[in-house]
């Protein structure tokens, strides 16, 4: 491959990136980066530095409301070959591109419990290790040994799990705008597979029924009050009289009233007027000031290397 080929499949100019979205929401890159190895990022990196462009790095965008318009920056999606599972004894090393459904079917068929819960999150390793994702049955936390993380200043390091502060959907990772290639976690390998997967169907099940998964959705907009432990942010919605709500194509889920839905071509700003109505009308009613667990690009991200 000669040079301006390999340049041409990592950098493409003026991306549309609603189907990069869940939501199917989102304007233009700039410059969409596809990295496929750490050098390729590295480059990322210095032709973002040279044109003084932010850079943006996303995985599935499952947890994600991408503005509309031009997102002036370099926005960087791990490619193919960082969506890879090695195992090594009992310890398994995912790439940051790795879908979290793919990481635990690898897991079910060795016999390795604790990633059940993994099967209905859409999401990546990467972005699942800086958020430290999770449900009610286990989070990144109770399986993660290390990371390896780029930061803002272009330094990687393999950090082990006590260095990250995971803490409910939430990390030193986030907060520090560094950004993960690779983490590796337990592989205890004592349970029966099938066994895994039966877990595995009734999660995907129980999923199936509660949630909106039939129409383009970001996952819950709001993260559960007190660490995960306090009242359930869908029944707050409900019981303040949002069920849905529309602005546009955008609708407060009917199924679930944690669940924004996109019905076509709702924009960020329909989702943004939800989002807010939300928060405001359950404070009023409740008292209880909702953090929000959707990440807005870019508001909510430190440019990984300004
Ligand atoms: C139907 C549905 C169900 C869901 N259920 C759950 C659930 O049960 N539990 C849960 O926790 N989440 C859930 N989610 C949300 C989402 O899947 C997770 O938050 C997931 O970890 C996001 O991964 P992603 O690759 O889509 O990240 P994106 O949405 O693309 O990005 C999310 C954030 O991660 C950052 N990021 C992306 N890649 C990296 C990287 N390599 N290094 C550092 N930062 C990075 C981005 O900058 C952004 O801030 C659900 C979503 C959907 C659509």
């Amino acid at each position: 491959m000669n040079c301006e080929t390999a340049q041409s499949l990592l950098f493409r100019e003026r991306v549309p990136l609603a189907s990069f979205s869940t939501l199917r929401i989102g304007g233009t890159a700039h410059v969409l980066a596809t990295p496929n190895s750490v050098d390729d990022f590295i480059s990322v990196r210095r032709f973002a530095n040279q044109r003084g462009l932010p850079i943006y790095v996303i995985g599935k965008g499952s947890n994600l409301l991408i503005d509309d318009g031009l997102i002036k920056a370099v926005v960087c999606r791990f490619g193919a070959d960082f969506s890879y599972a090695r195992i090594t004894g009992d310890v398994v090393t995912a790439g940051a591109a790795m879908p979290m459904p793919k990481l635990a079917k690898i897991c079910m068929h060795h016999g390795a419990s604790g990633y059940e819960w993994m099967a209905g999150v859409p999401g990546t390793v990467g972005a699942a290790v800086a958020i430290n994702a999770g449900t009610h049955d286990g989070c990144i936390r109770d399986q993660l040994l290390t990371a390896t993380v780029m930061a803002r200043n272009g330094s990687i390091s393999c950090k082990p799990v006590s260095d990250l502060q995971l803490r409910y959907r939430g990390s030193r990772i986030l907060d520090t705008g560094a950004c993960v290639l690779e983490a590796t976690f337990r592989l205890t390998t004592s349970a029966c597979p099938a066994a895994i997967r039966e877990t595995m169907r009734a999660y995907m099940a129980e999923r199936q029924r509660k949630f909106p998964l039939g129409l383009a959705n970001c996952g819950s907009v709001f993260k559960r009050p007190d660490a995960g432990e306090g009242p359930y942010c869908g029944q707050l919605i409900e019981a303040a009289g949002l069920k849905a709500l529309q602005r546009g194509d955008a609708e407060i889920s009917e199924r679930h009233a944690n669940f924004i839905v996109n019905r076509g071509h709702a924009s960020a700003d329909d989702v943004r007027w939800l989002v807010d109505t939300m928060r405001d009308r359950v404070f009023q009613a409740t008292g209880v000031l909702l953090e929000r667990e959707l990440r807005y690009l870019p508001h909510d991200h430190k440019p990984a290397f300004a």
